[in-house]
């Protein structure tokens, strides 16, 4: 791993918004906690590379059968809750006391379970207070396509905002300290979003569509609100989220200046997408090329204190802002 001249990184606090290795992992019979030829991620290369905390996204593709998209869903959390019981190197994130602070453990990985796309909830409340209780702490109200809660970015025709059910969903979200996610939704909803949630919320990996208009991007006026919440924008690896042509490490880099330009160094940080994505950028092939990413930050003059925001450090605010002080099981217990 490439980490010469950059010994102030052995301090900072990783944090990675979204990555899809959990359900590849379980959909490929792969084993998270050991090694893999196939992925871009496992937990030996997250700590390896001094990662702190991982979003691990549980993806199920859009389904007419809610109930089948459900399932999988319950599988990929049994899958994450047997790796994190039988491998002393992994821990939950729950509350606001499970977050990490300096100096980095490097012999830990703290993961905080997420799921991407609300279609699993079936227009349910109750589904989502299920998941909250399996430990789920992030939800990404869309993916790109229409569910009971908003429409996707997909859905360019019908500018379809947040439905009762999903103003329903954002309200619980807050209350029980859920991280609300818009990275997938469509404008309107993002809007509603905006107009409801009075605290942080984020994009766990989304770009800047004034540097490639992709509809998966966010406006600099959808990134400057996000400012304003408090939230944060994960910059994400997916070639064409980033560019045309051929995605290089280079374009990241444009994309992370652009949003510090236009939301501010406080509201920028990573959500690689690693193993959502089939082709990285050339030089980020996978976790461990990330010390490049910071070597390239450098280079280009920006402060340690400014990179160590964007490595980690404003995520770690967000999460600690929103998520619960204590579990529901202390709660019980009071
Ligand atoms: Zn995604």
């Amino acid at each position: 791993m490439i980490t010469e001249g950059l010994e102030w990184y052995q301090e900072a606090l990783l944090v990675d918004a979204h990555n899809d290795t959990l359900s590849r992992m379980r959909d490929g019979e792969m084993d998270f906690c050991i090694r893999q030829a196939a992925t871009h991620t496992d937990l030996p290369r997250l700590l390896e590379v001094g990662m702190s905390v991982q979003v691990l996204a549980m993806f199920a593709a859009p389904c007419a059968n809610k109930s089948i998209s459900l399932h999988k869903i319950l599988s990929y959390a049994e899958y994450a809750h047997q790796c994190i019981e039988h491998d002393p190197r992994l821990l939950v994130v729950q509350t606001k006391k499970d977050l990490p602070s300096p100096p980095p453990d490097r012999d830990r990985l703290r993961v905080i379970l997420g799921v991407e796309g609300g279609d699993c909830l079936g227009g349910e409340l109750w589904v989502l207070e299920l998941l909250f209780r399996l430990g789920v702490r992030l939800l990404t109200l869309t993916w790109s396509n229409r569910n009971a809660l908003a429409d996707g970015v997909w859905e360019t025709r019908s500018n379809g905002g947040l439905t009762n059910f999903g103003h329903e969903v954002v309200g619980r979200m807050q209350e029980l300290g859920m991280i609300i996610d818009v990275s997938h939704l469509a404008p309107a909803g993002f809007w509603d979003v905006a107009k409801v949630v009075e605290g942080p919320f984020i994009a766990s990996h989304s770009n800047a569509a004034a540097l490639c208009p992709h509809p998966r991007n966010l406006t600099d006026e959808q990134a400057r609100s996000i400012a304003e919440h408090g939230g944060v924008i994960g910059v994400n690896f997916c070639q064409p989220h980033l560019t045309d042509g051929t995605a290089r490490l280079e374009h990241v880099v444009e994309h992370v200046e652009h949003f510090w330009r236009v939301a501010g160094e406080e509201h920028v940080g990573l959500g690689t997408d690693y193993d959502g994505i089939d082709t990285p950028p050339i030089g980020l092939e996978e976790v461990t090329c990330l010390p490049r990413l910071i070597q390239e930050l450098e280079k280009r003059g920006h402060s340690q204190n400014r990179i160590q925001k964007f490595l980690g450090q404003n995520f770690l605010r967000v999460f600690r802002d929103i998520l619960p002080t204590v579990s529901g099981d202390d709660q019980r217990h009071q």
